[in-house]
């Protein structure tokens, strides 16, 4: 859409909004429609063509408001998160309307309140076995036991979630690719475990913030699958937009070991903020965790419907699926796929400029190019900001990093320190049962 389009459509929807104003006192209350209306009025797969803004409008006069606000709101988000799992290619047990699927999507606010989720949830899940196994140890003291795992590539929202989570975090070594690899986390798991401490969490990244690394998740899922109800999930904030094209969706192998997947729509596909999509292989596995049911919330179709106050913090939701059926219908998958195309050729071409330049010199391990003007101050920059000799960070026993910058490494040995100092309490608690192996993806 160009600006001449964009002034014309941007009056025209004054134009509907007014008209809506005007003639509130006609339309009904609630709608006429039952919990499940929509999906039969809408394709199952988002379109590969774009389609016009007039189409897209017509739809939303004959399909969307006569399901108003609910349950419009629900269905829609079920059914865009459907369409958008089905062309980033996540397995079937990711989608809503998959046969014999218990996943689905769901937008939240920020990728940060992704993991947290999930770490919520798989948090809630492990202290449920634990307690299960010893009914008589406090919760407290089965939550100082539960360890959480990400790599020092990942962004820095795992620590937050960590941190109000009140659970360890074990920050590891990736390899010289920058990427977490099997062998590190299996190792840094069974040494935990040995000392009667309980994996729990493992939080993957597919293109990390600095530098769009991947994770081996075809390594690390099976490393996790050993471990008894270990959540393994995978953010993809920005590189997950690009999933889309079907040459780029080899970096995306390993899925299927995953239990969550999140990516940002506000980040590369064109919707503008905020648009964080998450799904999970089990709902009732996130939801669990955050249930809370009172009687003025109750409905009369909660075994039937998806409530996605169950899925987040927010109870009140905005209609954000609206505007991601908006973009996939209006550039259609092909347009998507251009997009994404177009800025990976400016990437390369970035890329060869860098190179030609004589401005840039090759950095200490001659991967890449740093420019001479600004290395000293680029390698002080990441001596700053990485944690270099972190191993173990956040502990419930350890209080919280100052945004100011305290000594990371400083509270992480500490943590180490306590975390091996009570490794003799904690062997009675760390026993193991066999996990689930999942089905490939084919
Ligand atoms: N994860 C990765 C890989 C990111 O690159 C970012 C942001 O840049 C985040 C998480 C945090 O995203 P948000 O601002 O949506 O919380």
């Amino acid at each position: 859409m160009d600006t001449t389009e964009f002034r014309l459509r941007g009056k025209e929807m004054v134009d509907y909004m007014c008209e809506y104003m005007d003639t509130l006192a006609a339309r009904r209350v609630t709608p006429h429609v039952e919990p499940g209306y929509l999906r039969p009025l809408l394709p199952a797969e988002a379109p590969q063509d774009a389609e016009t803004w007039d189409n897209i409008m017509a739809d939303v006069e004959s399909k969307i408001m006569p399901g108003a606000a609910s349950p419009a709101c629900t269905e829609l988000e079920t059914i865009v998160l459907d369409w958008l799992g089905k062309a980033i290619g996540l397995p079937n047990e990711f989608l809503a309307f998959s046969e014999g699927s218990k996943g689905g999507g769901v937008i939240q606010t920020s990728a940060s309140e992704c993991v947290l989720v999930t770490m919520l949830a798989a948090r809630a899940q492990a202290i449920k076995r634990l307690k299960q196994q010893h009914p008589f140890v406090e919760e407290g003291i089965l939550l100082s036991k539960l360890m959480a795992y990400c790599s020092k590539e990942a962004h820095s929202c795992v620590e937050k979630a960590a941190m109000i989570c009140f659970v360890k975090l074990r920050i590891l070594e990736p390899d010289d690719k920058c990427a977490l690899r099997g062998a590190t986390l299996r190792q840094a798991m069974e040494e935990d475990e040995a000392m009667g401490l309980i994996p729990f969490f493992v939080s993957t990244t597919l293109g990390t913030t600095s530098c769009c690394s991947f994770d081996n998740l075809q390594e690390i899922g099976p490393v996790c699958a050993k471990f008894p109800a270990v959540w393994l999930h995978v953010d993809a904030a920005y590189a997950g937009n690009a999933f889309i094209c079907p040459e780029l969706k080899p970096l995306l192998n390993g899925i299927h070991w995953a239990d969550s997947f999140n990516t940002n729509l506000n980040k590369w596909m064109l919707v503008n903020f905020d648009c964080s999509t998450m799904w999970v292989r089990d709902r009732i596995r996130l939801t669990s965790a955050l249930v809370v049911d009172p009687l003025y919330l109750q409905h009369g179709y909660s075994n039937s419907t998806i409530d996605y106050r169950h899925w987040g913090v927010p109870l009140s939701r905005r209609f954000r699926s609206l505007k991601i059926w908006f973009v996939m219908r209006s550039y259609g998958i092909k347009g998507l796929q251009a997009y994404v195309r177009h800025h990976c050729q400016l990437a390369k071409q970035f890329e060869q400029l860098v190179r030609q330049d004589n401005r840039f010199e090759n950095d200490d391990t001659g991967a890449s190019k740093v420019p001479v003007r600004f290395r000293h101050l680029d390698t002080m920059v990441r001596l700053n900001t990485r944690r270099e000799s972190s191993n173990y960070s956040r502990s419930s026993a350890s209080p919280s990093l100052s945004p100011e910058g305290q000594d990371n490494s400083c509270l992480s040995a500490k943590s180490a320190d306590s975390s091996r100092k009570s490794a003799d309490s904690n062997r009675e608690i760390g026993s193991r049962s066999p996990r689930r192996s999942p089905t490939p993806q084919s």
